[in-house]
């Protein structure tokens, strides 16, 4: 019978094993001092993208994960981006650079940018706004 090649989660080493076996819920630790370490230990780490605290196995941390709470944090570390300082409260924020290229990134929320938009908004150049008085609170077409 032709065997099976897994890898064991917890040491990365290679385990050969018949189709039965796998069946039985085998193939994961190549060893039972693995499955121990396996079941055991976690550590509290510190999320790189969001700083969320999580816990996460010790063995993964060794092999060089558990830096993100979830996938899609490792996602978004993944995208290219760029530290800003919003124009109105100073505050830094990070922005993917596809953003920041299409003249994103200025602001850090969107009522930073309210706010900036409350202070050049006279009523010349913005067509629907007209009087001085909307209800609108975006008078013009509003893209963070
Ligand atoms: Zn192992
Ligand atoms: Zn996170
Ligand atoms: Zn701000």
């Amino acid at each position: 019978m032709p065997k099976i090649r897994k890898v064991c989660i917890v040491c990365g080493k290679e385990i050969w094993l018949n189709p039965g076996q796998i069946r039985q819920g085998r193939g994961k630790y190549c060893s039972s001092e693995c499955q121990h370490q396996a079941q055991s230990k976690q550590v509290a780490r510190q999320c790189e993208w969001c700083s969320r605290d999580f816990w996460v196995k010790s063995y993964l941390v060794k092999r060089g994960y558990g830096k993100f709470c979830s996938a899609e944090c490792y996602g978004l570390s993944r995208q290219k981006r760029q530290m800003r300082i919003c124009e109105i409260c100073g505050a830094e924020f990070i922005r993917r650079d596809c953003a920041v290229n299409r003249g994103k990134g200025r602001f850090c929320s969107i009522e930073c940018k309210a706010i900036w938009w409350s202070s050049v908004s006279s009523g010349e150049n913005c067509p629907s706004w007209r009087g001085g008085k909307s209800f609108e609170p975006y008078p013009c077409s509003f893209n963070g």
